[in-house]
């Protein structure tokens, strides 16, 4: 159903006459002769000059609408039916941005990350795909070029944990980590690279983890894999500068969702005296910092560096 209404948004803003019109507003033209305005209660005798002109705004504002909605950024987020994903989904739509909600098998609480982007008046499509698979990738971004005809901001959010002690990591523990954190990481980066270096422009925003930098027992895999991405990170953003691209990391500490929970509340009440702000970060608050990124021209000039969003745990 997601997917029908942003097909039907999509069809209304690239009709022909709403390019046309964007451009007109632009110019400031407004035609009080012909077409549809002829016909408009504005303008029928005895509403006189403020109906004109009250009609006029709205058409105004109708159409520039329509041609923001043209320009609107077309964004990848993986991992978005839950937590901080769904959180960077739902701000990036609500801002205004073409969504992809990418997830592996949630499709329903995919579903209804796009149902309420659209109904904030955002578009989104869902894509169900395991990004540490490089066929689901390329059809991930085909999917969004299809719909989209470009892509302007990747998000590569989605990851795992299987949390263990070295001694006991098996092999497949390692493997299904490293796979997703930060392979999925490289085969997105790599894909998304090639729209963007054509148009010269882009973002990409990675989402690592405070133990990337820090360590932390019992996630070998975890924090190797998020290390990887931070340097990563530094690599493409060095790679790709003088393509305008621009490639960070946000390095969140303990966050509360689906992943945190697995933790169990003894362990998360120690954590938590850790944590200088005691308490657990927002997914939201997370999603504030992607959205600066991602869409804030204030951001512009930050490339190559990791964001920490932990409540003072590194510092
Ligand atoms: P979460 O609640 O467990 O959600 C994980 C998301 O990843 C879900 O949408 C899930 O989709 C998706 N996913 C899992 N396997 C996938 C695959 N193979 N392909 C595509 N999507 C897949 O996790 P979270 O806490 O929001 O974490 C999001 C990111 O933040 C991760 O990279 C994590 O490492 C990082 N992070 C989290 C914390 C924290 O405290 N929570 C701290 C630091 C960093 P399904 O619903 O379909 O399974």
């Amino acid at each position: 159903m997601a997917t029908a209404t942003a097909a039907a948004a999509a069809a209304a803003v690239s009709s022909p006459a709403a390019p046309r019109a964007a451009a007109t507003a632009r110019r400031g033209f407004v035609t009080f002769g012909g077409g549809a305005s002829r016909s408009s209660p504005a303008l029928r005798p005895g509403r006189g000059l403020s109906g004109v002109r009250t009609h006029v705004a709205a058409v105004e504002q109708a159409v520039a609408k329509d041609a923001t909605k043209l320009d609107a950024p077309v964004v990848i987020v993986t991992g978005a039916s839950r937590g901080i994903g769904k959180a960077i989904a739902l701000a990036l739509g609500k801002a205004g941005c073409k969504v992809l909600v990418n997830y592996a098998r949630s499709s329903k609480e995919a579903e209804d990350v796009a149902k309420e982007i659209e109904a904030a008046g955002g578009e989104a499509i869902t894509f169900g795909g395991d990004v540490s698979k490089e066929a689901d990738v390329d059809s991930m971004m085909k999917a969004a070029l299809d719909k989209w005809g470009t892509i302007d901001v990747l998000v590569n959010n989605a990851g795992i944990t299987r949390d263990t002690l070295l001694m006991r990591m098996k092999k497949s523990q390692w493997q299904d980590v490293i796979d997703l954190n930060l392979t999925a990481v490289f085969l997105c980066t790599q894909a998304v690279t090639k729209v963007m270096m054509k148009k010269k422009k882009g973002i990409i925003i990675n989402i690592a983890s405070v133990v990337g930098v820090t360590g932390n027992v019992g996630q070998a895999n975890y924090s190797a894999a998020k290390a990887g991405v931070i340097g990563f990170t530094k690599t493409v953003a060095r790679e790709y500068a003088s393509r305008n691209i621009i490639v960070n990391a946000v390095a969140p500490g303990y966050i509360a969702s689906d992943m945190t929970a697995e933790l169990g509340e003894d362990l998360m009440k120690k954590l938590v005296t850790t944590i200088p702000l005691g308490r657990l970060g927002e997914p939201e608050e997370v999603a504030g910092l992607v959205e600066f990124l991602a869409l804030n021209p204030a951001a512009n000039y930050i490339t190559g560096q990791v964001l920490t969003i932990d409540g003072g745990m590194v510092m």
